[in-house]
């Protein structure tokens, strides 16, 4: 028992191989659920270290092919299922089993050189040092690939790991080239207990920062689940967004009908008035100009016109820049101008002086309003004297936008269902309309409050944060 504690502490490969054996199959098991080939090539990788060190270890005990060669081999093939498992973690490619075996033979083919061929220890020492460096060095810029392109501050311990690494080796190298390292035979000679210690200190922080590498994945896979689920759930709420928008303006065919036929009518009439004058030869030319100019002037409104429209039913592209509240209510209005004439309601507005900015998307909260005021319209069809309010106000940070119908507001059961989507109390209606609202508001990180009015009527609030210009 004596003799196996102190074989134990003369030999430090020992115990970083039995350490590197325990870390492996601890961390496969930690990791149950989030295996991979990243994860077998990690843990096998270790292994071979492991039983590459408890090799190194028994020289003297067991075979020297099997205390050189072989040991070394493992240790480089541990190295290479390390930095294989690092660079899948990077969706670099997968090396090729032929290539990977045809460089252990070379590997192991230059070991045997140096060894049984130059006979050179300290050669052979050294060429196991540089392989050391350069292998512990091509991981410590893996693992620092992995925690700028990915994040993953796990990966620090890996990085953190290796650098303790490429010290002790660099400076075991600069040591040999000096010639104030002794190149030994035994073990407890080629590895001080310092190094081994590190050697220790490395393996288990090494297999920590896997485990997290590892779940650092697994969270970032969720992230970008949800990011996905999050986009297409967007990408689709677009999409319905724009059908509403088309189907608003199907029921507003008749304000927006009236509101072009108003300029394409004067363009005509300017049109005949000049025909006829120049037929009779009664026009100066500054008359003819005169009319040109109203001829021009309305069809530069009746494209005005037509340009909002396609504004209005242009596929949805979210573009938030400063709106102007105050206009942005009443150019809205101008989709129910004729609704409200023939319907004979009353529009009111109750605007606070100056402009007043939020940062959005001018067509989407455009949309909005129309729904207000389009629902406010049905709401009133019963009313003798039908009256909108639309009213805008600014406190500390918020603005807010009511729109208040002295129509028959909104029973308990609709309260209940309002917003939803689908819910709807009308014949033709999709139920729709509020929940597209709601989510473009709350996309504006604001709020659509719906509720009644204090007197009577629905009340429709829009919130939303104010820019200061
Ligand atoms: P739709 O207009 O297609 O029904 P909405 O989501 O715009 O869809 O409206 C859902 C429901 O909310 C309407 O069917 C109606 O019952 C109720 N509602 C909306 N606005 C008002 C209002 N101003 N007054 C009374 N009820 C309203």
């Amino acid at each position: 028992m004596m003799n196996n504690t102190l074989y134990f502490q003369s030999n430090p490969y020992l115990s970083v191989g039995f350490i590197f054996l325990v870390l492996p199959i601890l961390t496969w098991i930690l990791l149950n659920g989030q295996r991979s080939r990243m994860v077998s090539f990690w843990c096998v990788g270790t292994i071979c270290s492991s039983i590459g060190f408890i090799l190194l270890s028994m020289r003297g005990t067991v075979p020297d092919w099997a205390s050189f060669p072989l040991a070394q081999v493992l240790l480089f093939v541990g190295y290479l299922g390390r930095i294989q498992a690092l660079r899948l973690e990077l969706s670099l490619p997968q090396w090729r089993l032929r290539s990977v075996l045809g460089v252990c033979v070379v590997f192991v083919l230059v070991f045997e050189g140096i060894r049984l061929g130059l006979e050179s220890t300290s050669l052979r020492f050294g060429f196991v040092l540089i392989y050391n460096f350069v292998l512990s060095g091509v991981i410590l810029f893996l693992a620092s690939r992995i925690v700028l392109e990915l994040r993953s501050k796990n990966a620090f311990l890996i990085v953190f790991a290796h650098f303790l690494v490429v010290i002790i080796v660099f400076a075991r190298v600069v040591e040999l080239l000096t010639g104030t390292e002794t190149v030994a035979e035994t073990f407890s000679s080629i590895m001080t207990f310092k190094a081994g210690m590190v050697g220790l200190f490395s393996a288990v922080l090494n297999s920590l920062g896997y485990i997290g590498i590892t779940l650092d994945r697994s969270v970032r896979r969720e992230t970008a689940l949800k990011t996905d689920k999050l986009v297409a759930l967007n990408q689709s709420q677009q999409v319905i967004a724009q059908l509403d928008r088309q189907r608003s303006l199907g029921a507003l065919s008749a304000s927006l009908g009236h509101e072009l036929n108003q300029p394409l009518t004067a363009v005509m009439a300017n049109a005949q008035t000049a025909k006829k004058g120049m037929n009779r030869g009664v026009l100066q030319t500054d008359q003819v100009i005169e009319i040109l100019d109203k001829i021009i002037f309305n069809t530069q409104r009746a494209n005005a016109i037509l340009e909002k429209i396609r504004e209005f039913i242009k596929p949805a592209r979210i573009e938030k820049k400063p709106v102007d509240v105050n206009s942005l209510v009443r150019e809205s209005a101008q989709f129910i101008n004729q609704d409200l004439m023939i319907r004979n309601i009353n529009l009111i507005f109750n605007n606070e002086r100056g402009a007043l900015f939020v940062l959005g998307d001018a067509t989407q909260l455009s949309q909005v309003l129309i729904n207000l005021y389009r629902n406010a319209l049905e709401a009133l069809k019963d009313q003798p004297v039908g009256v909108i309010t639309v009213s805008v106000t600014q406190s500390a940070k918020r603005l807010s936008i009511t729109v208040i119908d002295n129509g028959p507001g909104l029973s308990e059961f609709v309260l209940a269902l309002i917003g939803d989507p689908f819910f709807t109390t009308k014949a033709d209606g999709l139920g729709l309309g509020l929940s597209i609202s709601k989510a473009i508001i709350e996309q504006h990180g604001g709020q659509l409050l719906m509720g009644n009015a204090e007197q009577c009527g629905a009340r429709f609030e829009i919130i939303l944060p104010c820019l200061s210009v």
